[in-house]
């Protein structure tokens, strides 16, 4: 059995990471999972939040902004909705996005703009954890 995992980080715009990992956690929608060699096929639905993944001694952060999660033959496939590693994520931009989500939240007046700000407001934060952990 291989001991190591091919974890490929993609989105609609590009190819955000390929490295080969010992240990992958992702933020799946029902809650955070790991993925070690030798896993089961599986398939899931992924929420905002943080990707992780070991490489010996390291471990390394990316921002996911929800999409899918394929685990096959001991590769990990993140098709990402929007994904960045910290060294990716503009601090500023992210700052001023999450101003601007709690500014929409506390002035939305129906139902879909604060939908669309409190998504907006996860995304910020998620960016912005992973950007302060550098
Ligand atoms: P903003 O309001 O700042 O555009 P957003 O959450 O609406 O933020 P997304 O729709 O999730 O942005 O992403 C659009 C594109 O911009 C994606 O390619 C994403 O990787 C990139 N992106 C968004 N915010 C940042 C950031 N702070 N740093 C680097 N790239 C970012």
């Amino acid at each position: 059995m291989a001991d190591k995992i091919f974890l490929e980080i993609v989105t609609p715009e590009k190819k955000v990471l390929s490295e080969t990992v010992d240990i992958v956690v992702a933020p799946g929608e029902m809650g955070e999972f790991g993925v070690l060699p030798g896993h089961i096929p599986f398939l899931c639905k992924l929420k905002v939040g943080e990707l992780r993944f070991r490489q010996g001694a390291s471990m390394r952060h990316v921002a996911v902004m929800g999409g899918y999660a394929e685990v096959l033959n001991n590769q990990v496939t993140i098709l990402a909705t929007a994904a960045e590693t910290a060294s990716d994520i503009d601090l500023i931009r992210a700052k001023a996005a999450r101003e601007r989500a709690e500014r929409r939240i506390a002035e939305s007046r129906d139902k879909v703009d604060f939908a669309r700000a409190q998504a907006a407001l996860q995304r910020a934060i998620a960016r912005l954890k992973i950007a302060e952990r550098q």
